[in-house]
């Protein structure tokens, strides 16, 4: 499918895409929307940034469509469970977008809100409710919602909700679905409780997986900065001076870090705010409000508050902390370089998380780049893995070809932004035709450099040229849970 005509959409949403300028289907979506057309089961391998929620959105919409019913107090019709507050909500905006010539009625349930407008836009029933799954649960349990008329059930990113201890409330709502429904459930890995959670609720699925995490990776234009621990903020500050930022994503690994560096940015002049789960929900949107608007150009977030952030022109997603999980790495990059802009994401690495940056390197099969800032670079360093970084064949040995493990500071002019490795852009770590990954070709010079290369290697997996707003109000929706 190279063209969303190919799919015969019912004209309405067609209309709708027109107008939002989707004229290609992403690979998730020419593999998906087929399936769940004809009523399939899917389970989808894919993250965000590759288009899903249009790959369930817009096949759903097309059955809601050519299949109207009378609503009955209290149902839905459509359920999508997903993990967090912002992505309910951009979920529920995409379907408003994509479904604004229909007449359909939809809601949110969410935590962190009052529930009784959430009661209200429910009394009437509707045809789609999006919902974080421990809200969803109150509502059921308030006998505010029944669930025994769900045609279709949307569960996604289950891998988060693995992290975030959801899958008991998951296996809960499940039990109270009907059996004779269509599921799809989208998740970015696969570890053993979601494949069995899937095992459990899905019937003869089509398997779809997109964008193997390393090829995301492989857009975007990575650097380490190699760093003593105590100098991380200092160094923040430097690198946010820098570099030409629209909007910077900086990743801490606590809700206390997140505090601590947004007080030591604006300590430094530099406007910051963090979003973590300690902020009530209107704080979360006041932040990330600002934060679209250009208000406040640097976000410091935890993962969990970050999953799902749908802001396009993130120029610079900055890991303050690395994750000790590799996959969280690629969900952290992935918020820049969206909808056809260009990223760069610059990670922190001090000697303990040496560890993680191989995992990730092993994960996205890349190399990368790296400057060190450290002060004294030949003492401290981690251990390194064999094969890996230095003494693995000439190509990764530090520019003196020293490879005996240590990477030997360059005496050249440093204007505070560091010096750059021997090993330039990331190259791919294991090629697959049996070369060292050094033989591969380099998009750019390895040679030392005194500043960061701002150049951009990253091209965006998806474009989305002046589409359509899709925030809530999208015209023609029965905004049922937002008060119109
Ligand atoms: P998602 O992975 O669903 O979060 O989508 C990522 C971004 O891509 C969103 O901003 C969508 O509006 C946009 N998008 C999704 N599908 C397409 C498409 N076929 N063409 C252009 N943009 C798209």
């Amino acid at each position: 499918m190279t063209d969303f005509h190919d799919f015969e959409l019912n004209d309405a949403i067609a209309r709708a895409l027109t107008e939002e300028k989707y004229t290609t289907p992403t690979p998730i979506q020419a593999q998906t929307i087929p399936s769940v057309m004809a009523g399939r089961d899917v389970i989808g391998i894919a993250q965000t940034g590759t288009g899903k929620t249009a790959a369930f959105a817009l096949p759903i919409l097309h059955r809601l469509a050519g299949n109207p019913r009378r609503l009955e107090h209290k149902t839905c019709r459509v359920l999508v469970l997903s993990p967090t507050r912002e992505l309910s909500g951009q979920i529920l905006d995409s379907f408003r977008a994509y479904g604004r010539h229909l007449r359909l009625k939809s809601a949110l349930a969410i935590g962190g809100v009052s529930m009784g407008a959430q009661v209200r836009s429910l009394m009437h029933g509707v045809e789609i409710l999006v919902a974080t799954p421990g809200r969803l649960l109150d509502l059921v349990q308030g006998n505010a919602l029944r669930l025994g008329g769900v045609e279709c059930f949307v569960l996604d990113e289950a891998d988060r909700m693995l992290d975030m201890g959801f899958i008991a409330d998951i296996r809960k709502i499940v039990a109270k679905l009907p059996a004779n429904r269509q599921t799809l459930m989208f998740s970015a890995t696969m570890p053993a409780a979601i494949a069995d959670l899937a095992a459990h609720m899905l019937r003869d699925p089509v398997k779809v997986a997109v964008t193997p995490t390393a090829s995301t990776a492989e857009r975007i234009d990575q650097r380490i900065i190699r760093v003593d621990r105590a100098a991380k903020p200092a160094i923040l500050v430097d690198l946010l001076r820098q570099e030409t930022i629209d909007r910077a994503l900086v990743f801490t690994r606590t809700k206390h870090g997140a505090d601590k560096v947004v007080r030591r940015l604006n300590q430094a002049g530099i406007a910051a705010e963090a979003i973590h789960g300690n902020k009530s929900q209107g704080q979360r949107e006041r932040v990330l409000a600002a934060f679209r608007s250009g208000k406040v150009r640097t976000l410091v977030a935890t993962d969990i508050a970050a999953r799902g952030i749908d802001v396009d022109g993130i120029s610079h997603v900055v890991n303050f902390d690395l994750p000790n999980v590799p996959e969280t790495y690629v969900h952290r990059i992935g918020r820049t370089a969206r909808a056809g802009a260009d990223g760069i994401a610059i990670s922190l690495c001090d000697a303990e998380e040496m560890a993680f940056l191989r995992d990730i390197e092993k994960l996205i099969r890349l190399s990368l780049p790296m400057t060190d800032r450290r002060a004294h670079p030949q003492r401290a360093e981690a251990p390194a893995a064999p094969g890996r970084r230095d003494g693995h064949g000439h190509g990764n040995r530090n520019a003196n070809g020293n490879g005996n493990g240590q990477r030997r500071r360059q005496d050249h002019g440093d204007n505070g932004a560091g010096r750059q490795s021997h090993r330039g852009r990331p190259h791919r770590a294991q090629p697959q035709n049996g070369q060292p990954r050094n033989a591969q070709p380099r998009k750019t010079s390895v040679q030392e450099t005194s500043a960061p290369d701002t150049g951009i290697a990253a091209v965006a997996f998806l474009r989305r040229d002046g589409a359509a707003d899709r925030r809530p109000g999208a015209p023609r929706w029965t905004d049922q849970s937002r008060g119109s």
